[in-house]
C-alpha cells in the first residue's frame, strides 16, 4: 500500500486491511511513528502536539481485534514507565508505575501506544496555551489554537499524525478541540468509562473519550473502553453492547434545539453552519423542535465554582514528596512544599486552586459550592424534562471557530466562554458528541449532539447519518 493511501485510512479500514493481509500493523505503526517523531523534532515548524513518541515499532502486531493499530494518548493518562505529566512542570519526569484502565483495555484490544499528546496543564483550558510544554498549533492555520484541553490529541488526528487519539473531557475538552480541528470527539456518559489512572482534574466531571476522524472510529474506540472497573467506584457496566453505527436516515427521530445555547454569543458563521446541519437532519427525516434548558445559561458559573473546588482538593497531592519535580534548596518541609508548588504550577492552575480553596472555605462553602451544586441539579432536571419531549439535543459545539494564539490569554473570562455550549452536558453527566459540520472563514465548525445517559448507541447512529449527509472534507488539515 502506498504511504499516502495508508494515511487516508480510517482505523476501521486499517483494521480491515490488516485482517485481510493487505497491510501490516508494523508498517502502519512505523509510518505514523516516523511522522510523529518528525513533528516532535520540528520545533516551530511542527504542531507541538506530542510530549513523547515511542522510540521503536513493536516487533509483532499486538493480538486482539484491533490488530496493532497505533494509539496516541493524552499526557494525563498514566502509562507505565512512560512520561505522564498532565502538561505540568510539577510532574516533569514522572514515570507512573501502572497504566490507566482505559489504556490497558485499548491495548488488550490490540492498540499499541505510539505517543503521548500535549494538553493544557491538568486539563485546565480551552486553547492548549496553558501547557508547560508550549502551545499546540491548529493544523488548519498554525497561527491559531487547536482548542483545549485535549488540543494535542485533536491536532494530531486532524493533521494525520495519529490515526486516532484518547482525550478527556471535564467541561468540553474533547468536544471543543474536536470542533476547532474538524474531527469527531465523544464525551461518554459519566461512569461509562473508568477514570482509574487519569490524573484527576475534577473527579465528578472527568471522562475519557475518543478523538477520531469519523463517527465509526469513535464507536470502535468507545466499544473497547466501556465497562465497570473495580478500581473506579463511579464506573458502571454499560447497559448494552456498543454497536457499530449504521443509520442512513433519521426518520422519526425528534431533535431538540435549545434557544439558550443557539443564540446570543454564537458567531454568525457558526450559526450558519448549524442551521444548514438542521436542514440536513430534516432531509434525513428528523423533526426539529424548540426545547427549553432554562438553567443552561448558569452552567458556566456553576462549573467554574465546582471544577476549581474539586481541583483544589485533587491537586493537594502534588507536594514535591510523592510525584515528579521537587524544588531544591528549601530548609524545611513547609518551604519545600511551597517552593515546589510555586515553581511547578502554571498561572491558570494557581488561579483555579485559589478559586477552589476560597469556594470551599468555611463560611463561604454554602454560598458558593452548595449553591453551584443546586444549579447543577437544576441543569440535570432541565435535560431530563427536555428528553421527554425529544430524543437528542443539537447545539453548536463551540461559540466560535479557532481563534488566534494569544488572542484570549489575557482575559480568563473570555477564555471560559468557549465552554458555554459544552459545560451543561458535563454537569448533567450525559453523553455528547461533536462532529464537523462545515467551514466558517476556512475554519472548521462543530455540531454537538447530546442524549440521555447511556444513549451512546443512538447518539452515534444519528451522528453517523448526519456525518454522511454533511460530507465534511478534512483533508486540507493533513500534513
Ligand atoms: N475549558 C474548561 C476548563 O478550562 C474545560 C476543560 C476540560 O474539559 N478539561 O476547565
Amino acid at each position: 500500500m502506498s504511504s499516502t493511501d495508508l494515511f487516508e485510512l480510517s482505523v476501521l479500514d486499517a483494521v480491515r486491511a490488516i485482517d485481510a493481509g493487505s497491510l501490516s500493523a508494523r508498517e502502519l505503526f512505523e509510518a505514523y511513528r516516523t511522522r510523529a517523531e518528525r513533528d516532535r523534532g520540528a520545533g516551530e515548524d511542527g504542531l507541538n502536539c506530542f510530549t513523547w513518541v515511542a522510540g521503536e515499532t513493536p516487533k509483532d502486531g499486538a493480538p486482539g481485534p484491533l490488530g496493532g493499530v497505533p494509539l496516541a494518548v493524552k499526557d494525563l493518562f498514566c502509562t507505565e514507565g512512560v512520561p505522564s505529566q498532565s502538561g505540568s512542570r510539577i510532574l516533569e519526569g514522572y514515570l507512573p508505575p501502572y497504566t490507566a484502565t482505559v489504556v490497558e483495555r485499548l491495548s488488550a484490544a490490540g492498540t499499541a501506544l505510539m505517543a503521548k499528546t500535549n494538553q493544557d496543564e491538568f486539563a485546565m483550558g480551552s486553547s492548549n496555551e496553558n501547557s508547560a510544554f508550549g502551545p499546540v498549533r491548529n493544523p488548519w492555520d498554525r497561527g491559531r489554537v487547536p482548542g483545549g484541553s485535549s488540543g494535542g490529541s485533536a491536532a494530531a488526528v486532524a493533521a494525520g499524525l495519529a490515526p486516532w487519539a484518547l482525550g478527556t473531557d471535564t467541561g468540553g475538552s474533547i468536544r471543543q478541540p474536536a470542533a476547532l480541528c474538524g474531527i469527531v470527539g465523544l464525551k461518554p456518559t459519566y461512569g461509562a468509562v473508568s477514570r482509574y489512572g487519569m490524573i484527576a482534574f475534577a473527579s465528578s466531571l472527568d471522562q475519557a473519550g475518543p478523538l477520531t476522524r469519523d463517527v465509526s472510529d469513535a464507536a470502535l474506540m468507545f466499544s473497547h473502553m466501556v465497562g465497570r472497573d473495580v478500581s473506579d467506584a463511579t464506573s458502571v457496566e454499560f447497559p448494552e453492547e456498543v454497536r457499530r453505527p449504521s443509520a442512513e436516515r433519521l426518520d422519526g427521530v425528534r431533535l431538540g434545539v435549545p434557544g439558550e445555547l443557539t443564540g446570543e454569543g454564537i458567531e454568525a458563521g457558526v450559526l450558519a453552519c448549524f442551521r444548514e446541519s438542521l436542514e440536513r437532519a430534516e432531509e434525513l427525516g428528523a423533526s426539529i423542535e424548540v426545547v427549553e434548558l432554562p438553567h443552561a445559561p448558569h452552567a458556566l458559573s456553576a462549573y467554574y465554582v465546582l471544577a476549581p473546588a474539586e481541583a483544589s482538593s485533587n491537586l493537594a497531592r502534588f507536594d514535591g514528596v510523592r510525584y515528579g519535580a521537587r524544588a531544591a534548596g528549601a530548609t524545611d518541609l513547609l518551604e519545600m512544599y511551597t517552593r515546589t508548588r510555586h515553581d511547578g504550577f502554571g498561572a491558570e492552575v494557581k488561579r483555579r486552586i485559589m478559586l477552589g480553596t476560597y469556594a470551599l472555605s468555611s463560611g463561604y462553602y454554602d454560598a458558593y459550592y452548595g449553591r453551584a451544586q443546586r444549579v447543577r441539579t437544576k441543569i440535570a432536571e432541565d435535560f431530563r424534562a427536555a428528553f421527554e419531549q425529544v430524543d437528542l439535543i443539537l447545539t453548536p459545539t463551540a461559540p466560535g471557530v479557532a481563534f488566534k494564539l494569544g488572542e484570549k490569554t489575557g482575559d480568563p473570562l473570555a477564555m471560559y466562554l468557549n465552554d458555554y455550549c459544552t459545560v451543561p452536558m458535563s454537569l448533567a453527566g450525559i453523553p455528547a458528541i461533536s462532529i464537523p459540520c462545515g467551514l466558517s472563514g476556512g475554519l472548521p465548525v462543530g455540531l454537538q449532539l447530546a442524549g440521555p445517559a447511556f444513549s451512546e448507541n443512538r447518539l452515534l447512529d444519528a451522528a453517523f447519518a448526519l456525518e454522511r449527509a454533511i460530507a465534511f472534507d478534512g483533508s486540507s488539515a493533513r500534513v
